[in-house]
């Protein structure tokens, strides 16, 4: 377990750490942190330190992203929440900005961003990080060209050569994409030596191997597995869940990229994230 920043940061090297952790008197502390939340009068303000802006801010939670699970209970997606009034940017986001702030201290540096037209990179451009942003705009677009001002990359083909920006940040994409590993190791390849690198996505602890939910079949088109689960989009419609990642694909990050990666889960009463559910891969490079 590390801080940073008031951070909680906590790791996992495989899943027999996880489930030591789950069992903890620290993840008692951190449910009832949850329940007291939502138990708040709707929707919950909570003030706390935002990683983007630096200020002391009111971020306000609620459960409109969580949602009912399969045997009845609630599975809460607090890290969808809790957003900065200033910069409208919710935990998930705020958490990357707290990683980015405590890597480059008071400098500033390149940074890529795996979005364009979000709050999230209005909100970092604001910091005066030299910032590229892209959007995956289809399968008929190339990558590295620009389509009305905003350039289009694949993340498992990025266009830029090896080493080109000194953080990547990457939210919640790679679960959308058909090979997850091929986006890590791209992400990577174009991280410099001494920086960092950030990916979320959702992930599922509690399950042994990742449930591919759908598959790209030979003639380009996709095969679905199971029932089609779409996600929030912010070029609009719905961006379509690949996998349900688990400890297998961390298994593969790990052998490809040995010990330039991290898994770890997080929280925080001072920067205000919650949520069990939050795993994110920090990345490296000598
Ligand atoms: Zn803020």
């Amino acid at each position: 377990m590390k801080m940073v920043d008031g951070v909680e940061i906590i790791e996992f090297r495989h899943k027999e750490d996880w489930v030591d952790y789950a069992s903890s008197s620290s993840v008692r502390i951190r449910r009832s942190a949850e329940l007291e939340l939502i138990r708040s009068p709707y929707p919950a303000s909570l003030p706390g330190i935002c990683g983007c802006c630096g200020k002391l801010q009111n971020m306000s939670f609620g459960t409109w992203h969580s949602r009912l699970t399969e045997r009845g209970g609630i599975e809460l997606a607090l890290s969808e929440t809790g957003s900065c009034p200033e910069c409208r940017i919710n935990s998930r986001m705020r958490f990357a900005s707290d990683i980015l702030r405590s890597h480059f201290a008071e400098t500033r540096g390149s940074v890529y961003l795996t979005e364009r037209k979000t709050n999230f990179f209005t909100a970092l451009s604001a910091i005066g990080h030299s910032l590229v942003g892209s959007e995956f705009l289809g399968s008929d677009k190339n990558s590295g060209e620009e389509y009305d001002g905003i350039i289009h990359q694949d993340v498992t083909k990025l266009t830029y050569p090896e080493s080109s920006f000194q953080a990547v940040v990457c939210l919640d994409v790679v679960e959308h994409v058909h090979d997850p590993l091929a986006a890590v190791l791209e992400l990577h390849r174009v991280l410099s030596p001494g920086g960092v690198g950030i990916v979320t996505f959702p992930f599922f602890p509690y399950q042994e191997r990742t449930v591919v939910r759908c598959q790209i079949k030979d003639d380009g088109t996709v095969e679905h597995l199971l029932p089609a689960v779409y996600h929030g989009n912010p070029l609009g419609g719905g961006a379509l869940v690949f996998n349900d990642l688990s400890w297998d694909f961390w298994e593969k990050v790990k052998e490809n990229l040995v010990g330039y990666c991290r898994l770890v889960n997080y929280w925080s009463l001072y920067r205000c994230h919650f949520g069990m559910n939050r795993f994110a891969l920090i990345l490296s490079k000598k």
